[in-house]
């Protein structure tokens, strides 16, 4: 894959209307800027905004692009949720899952391409950090699947929107704020913080900072164990920050937001299971509102197994026993590679194996001509 933005566009997708004002041709009426903003959280492509001149179309495409993120390929599972494989201005590619419920619909976004967390079972991080997604790349995933999926900026088919999917949101700290400040905007998509998750791998000092930063969405901390030598092993982000400093640091969101805090723990069997990690678990959320979602690890090719949904159930029904509220999340698109970045990697390869096989065919071809001509 190029790692060349090709023509260095401006993405327009979440530039305010003076940003818009700014590239327009001048003599541009002023209300076209707040047009174009519009139009662009629509999931318009500049082709498509019919009620420009055609001559300022032309103008604008020459500079600039609307949505960032082009879906490549849809992967619908038996589930009812659905992939969604957006290739970038780079020829990066990224996921997002689309995942209906009864009570709306939720979008799951990457926040960069890979990650440098080095999770033990996660495919996102498994070949480190390539990129940040900048905050246009990050809102281009909710507007083109709300789009895809029937909705537009007024009329969103996109209820909820969770920072889950590749990358680590709060290494990524400026885009992901500038991405909320767009996405709630009432002239952006006007989505309400109540409905938006950010899941962090317990960043401790940009969880205090995103809570003094006014901003009062869900805040999902990945836990998965509670002992810090076996969390240094499955998350070296723990050698940095132990459990003690990011339990601090949802204690003290919990305190600025009024929010309840989210645990996530997957579940690997024989290593996050024991009745030792259910009673820590009960110390170390004791005095505070939080949950903790329980989720059966998606195998993706180490040695860490995925526990029986009976097992998970046995678990929960522990913590429960303990007074910790606890369920054991459903988990969506197992049958399309649903886990983060396992799908990015496998197309990724896929495309990289397919340009091999392009450049050996286009060097055979040159080696022929040469040949011929000789
Ligand atoms: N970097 C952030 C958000 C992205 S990952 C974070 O760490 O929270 C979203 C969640 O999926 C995290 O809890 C992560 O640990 C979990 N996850 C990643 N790979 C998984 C897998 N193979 N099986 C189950 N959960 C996984």
């Amino acid at each position: 894959m190029s790692a060349e933005r090709e023509n260095a566009k401006l993405r327009l997708l979440g530039l305010d209307a003076e940003e818009i004002a700014a590239i327009l041709p001048e003599g541009a009426p002023r209300y076209t800027a707040k047009q174009v903003r519009a139009f662009c959280f629509d999931g318009k492509s500049i082709d498509e905004m019919t009620s420009l001149p055609v001559s300022l179309r032309e103008k604008l495409k020459e500079t600039a692009v609307s949505v960032p993120v082009g879906i490549m390929r849809v992967y619908a599972s038996r589930d009812g949720s659905k992939k969604y494989l957006f290739m970038l201005d780079d020829g990066n590619l990224i996921e997002s899952v689309f995942m209906p419920h009864d009570y709306g619909n939720t979008v799951c976004v990457s926040t960069q391409v890979g990650c440098r967390m080095h999770c033990a079972f996660c495919a996102s991080g498994a070949d480190g950090l390539v990129r940040d997604l900048d905050f246009s790349e990050i809102l281009g995933q909710v507007v083109a699947v709300n789009r895809a999926e029937g909705g537009s900026a007024r009329k969103r088919a996109v209820t909820n929107i969770v920072l889950m999917g590749s990358g680590e949101p709060l290494d990524n700290y400026d885009n992901v704020m500038r991405f909320l400040e767009e996405v709630t905007a009432p002239d952006g998509l006007g989505v309400s913080e109540r409905n938006i998750s950010l899941s962090t791998s317990g960043l401790a000092d940009k969880m205090k900072k995103f809570a003094d930063s006014g901003r009062k969405v869900t805040l999902s901390v990945s836990l998965h164990s509670p002992f810090d030598e076996e969390r240094s092993k499955l998350m070296p982000v723990n050698r940095k920050y132990n459990i003690a400093s990011v339990i601090d640091a949802a204690r003290y969101y919990f305190k600025r937001t009024g929010r309840r805090v989210i645990f996530e723990y997957t579940l690997i069997r024989g290593v996050n299971d024991t009745d030792a990690c259910a009673e820590r678990l009960k110390e170390l959320t004791k005095g505070f509102p939080s949950h903790i979602n329980l989720i059966r690890l998606n195998e993706t090719g180490s040695a860490l197994k995925r526990p029986t949904s009976d097992a998970a159930k046995q678990f929960m029904l522990k913590l429960n026993a303990l007074g910790v509220s606890a369920t054991v999340r459903r988990s969506f698109g197992e049958d399309i590679e649903g886990a983060c970045g396992q799908l990015r990697r496998r197309v990724a390869a896929e495309l990289a194996a397919g340009d091999a096989a392009e450049k050996n065919s286009a060097s055979e071809r040159e080696g022929r001509k040469k040949f011929t001509t000789a």
